[in-house]
């Protein structure tokens, strides 16, 4: 790649556009419009992490590391230079995209009484969590395909980032819809089609880190109904894997930090849940880190626990009963 063509792409994405999209927030504005926040890099407790906007460079007076975006993609997403252009021009294109449809999404939430009695029914009632989880709706149809391609968007782009299918419907169809960090999950309300659905490519990395990661104790989830009842209930501390294996970027975030992680997976009949739970432990308090199981009551995971009139009390008891 050219010098040229490097400087297009630094030129093409602010770096401040880059750590937000990863959920970097800036702590305090200092002069010259720089900004300091904690760094996204290391453990850190007090912002140690400058970023100018002007230059489109970061310095971390923390861990000393410092650069433009590519150089902070390579150590945030721990890759080599190549692997971190290909993230970055991936990035580029998939973006705008997926912010777009996400909030084509969150104007169709409620326009659409059976989302809004679907998320009634998961126990999600709070418009402060819809709010922050940027939570919608996908009717389905071509009213996404048309929306981008009005704003816009050539077709060939919607199918290659797999919002739209072959024949041209929208590749999510009656599903509530949450943005993840580069992809879009979609929960079914219809008993007939697959339960969960990812566009292609990685589900990216654990939910909200960042808010998350300072708590000295986390509290790691399956799926994202799970961390809505429990952020709902005042657990501000949760997160989500997506699954119950998490991928490599998400295990190393888990294991960034000296911490406790209390892992609440479902309480599967079939046990799985709990044997991927037992499996994780071990691997954790292998990195050094303190982890303990929750245990649910049969059946349940922590949606259907709070659905059926669980409240955190009862949840934090059984934080406290977690075992190693
Ligand atoms: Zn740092």
């Amino acid at each position: 790649m050219s010098c040229q063509a490097l400087d297009e792409l630094k030129q093409q994405i602010p770096l401040l556009d880059y750590l937000q999209a990863h959920d970097w927030q800036p702590a305090r504005q200092l002069s010259r419009g720089r900004w300091m926040g904690l760094c996204p890099l290391h453990s850190d407790h007090k912002p140690s992490f400058l970023v100018d906007p002007g230059k489109s460079l970061f310095y971390c007076y923390g861990c000393g590391r410092g650069g433009d975006v590519i150089r902070f993609a390579e150590l945030y997403h721990q890759v080599k230079f190549p692997q971190a252009l290909a993230l970055l021009h991936q990035w580029r294109g998939l973006a705008p995209l997926l912010h777009e449809a996400a909030s084509f999404y969150r104007m169709q939430l409620h326009r659409h009484g059976e989302a809004i009695a679907y998320l009634h029914q998961r126990g999600v009632r709070s418009p402060e969590l819809i709010e922050q989880m940027r939570i919608g709706y996908a009717p389905g149809g071509g009213c996404l395909r048309r929306w981008l391609t009005q704003l816009g968007y050539p077709l060939p782009a919607l199918l290659q980032a797999g919002l739209v299918t072959a024949v041209g419907y929208d590749a999510y169809t009656r599903r509530i819809v949450f943005p993840l960090e580069g992809n879009l999950y979609g929960r079914s309300l219809s008993a007939l089609a697959p339960p969960h659905r990812f566009l292609p490519g990685a589900k990216g990395g654990l939910y909200a880190w960042e808010q998350v990661r300072r708590y000295p104790e986390v509290i790691l989830v399956e799926g994202l109904f799970d961390y809505a009842v429990l952020w709902q209930a005042g657990f501000y501390n949760v997160t989500c894997a997506m699954g119950n294996h998490l991928n490599a970027h998400q295990y190393r975030q888990l294991c960034d930090s000296p911490r406790t992680v209390y892992l609440a997976f479902d309480g599967d009949t079939n046990g799985s849940g709990q044997q991927a739970a037992q499996w994780l432990a071990r691997r954790l308090r292998e990195r050094g880190v303190n982890a303990r199981r929750i245990s649910l009551p049969d059946g349940h995971d922590p949606n259907s626990f709070f659905v059926q009139d669980g409240d955190a009390r009862q949840f934090q008891s059984l934080l406290e009963a977690a075992l190693p």
